[in-house]
């Protein structure tokens, strides 16, 4: 993800990504937001939906400790949550199978059949062979 992504991230949700800046001891967010661009747009959502719940509607505050792609889908790692939260969390996880990691599209989008697994759509996949 470009330094300025997650900048702003960052900056938005400095709650959640408090742990952004640690030594690789104390959090795996010591690396980071690792996932592309293209999601960009799914985590400041997830973000924004989980910090309005804790500041409204008295649900606990979420702390990202490990943010990352596996199997071409988006994992979002926390210290705790309700299962309300986990909800949230877990539909953000399924809807990024069907954005495209790279450039945020929703359109011709699958995950990638050989080497390792990527969710990108057809544009995308073209450059990356
Ligand atoms: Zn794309």
């Amino acid at each position: 993800m470009k330094q300025e992504l997650q900048d702003n991230l960052v900056k938005k949700y400095p709650k959640i990504f408090s742990e952004v800046g640690s030594t690789p001891q104390q959090s795996c967010m010591a690396f980071g937001i690792c996932v592309d661009d293209g999601w960009g747009w799914l985590l400041d959502e997830l973000c924004r939906e989980l910090q309005f719940d804790t500041d409204n509607n008295n649900e606990p505050q979420i702390v990202a400790t490990q943010v990352k792609e596996k199997f071409g889908g988006l994992r979002f790692y926390v210290n705790s949550a309700t299962d309300g939260q986990y909800g949230a969390i877990n539909l953000a996880e399924a809807m990024s199978m069907s954005i495209c990691e790279q450039c945020g599209t929703t359109q011709d989008v699958s995950q990638t059949k050989t080497g390792w697994i990527k969710t990108l759509c057809v544009k995308c996949q073209k450059k990356e062979v």
